[in-house]
């Protein structure tokens, strides 16, 4: 494994099955017991019904690019290699709009409303990220 020396996300209780999903090559979502809903990012309650029951659930791992910016200045020292680099919500299929990243994609090739899916990369031992890439269906 390449030595990953950015900023990491750090799990909360909440969070952790999220990670635990990555780590599998998942993408894991809360779905709600009541109503079926899923939530992203992980929350107590429904967004929808209020409802707390769920149950943690696979996912297509697919969906669309609802936005994107470039960036050209990093967020941190950390990424100044990475420049250029995208900054993405895509809207998963399930309905959830998740923060991420693409990579594999030209940007001039990057569309709103594009396919993507998510790739994996272990960052570390306890951190797999998530960068989606163009879809390949
Ligand atoms: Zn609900």
């Amino acid at each position: 494994m390449t030595e990953w020396t950015k900023p990491l996300p750090h799990p909360t209780p909440l969070s952790q099955p999220f990670w635990d999903g990555t780590k599998e090559r998942e993408i894991r979502l809360q779905r709600c017991d009541a109503c079926g809903a899923h939530r992203f990012p992980p929350l107590v309650l429904c967004r929808v019904c209020l409802a707390e029951e769920h149950q943690w659930v696979p996912t297509s791992a697919r969906g669309t690019l609802y936005s994107y910016v470039i960036q050209h200045r990093p967020a941190t020292p950390a990424f100044i290699d990475d420049l250029p680099y995208v900054v993405a919500i895509v809207e998963l299929d399930e309905g959830p709009l998740m923060l991420t990243n693409i990579v594999g994609c030209e940007i001039d090739a990057l569309e709103v409303g594009m396919r993507v899916e998510a790739t994996y990369f272990d960052a570390s031992d306890d951190i797999t990220l998530y960068p989606f890439t163009p879809s390949k269906e």
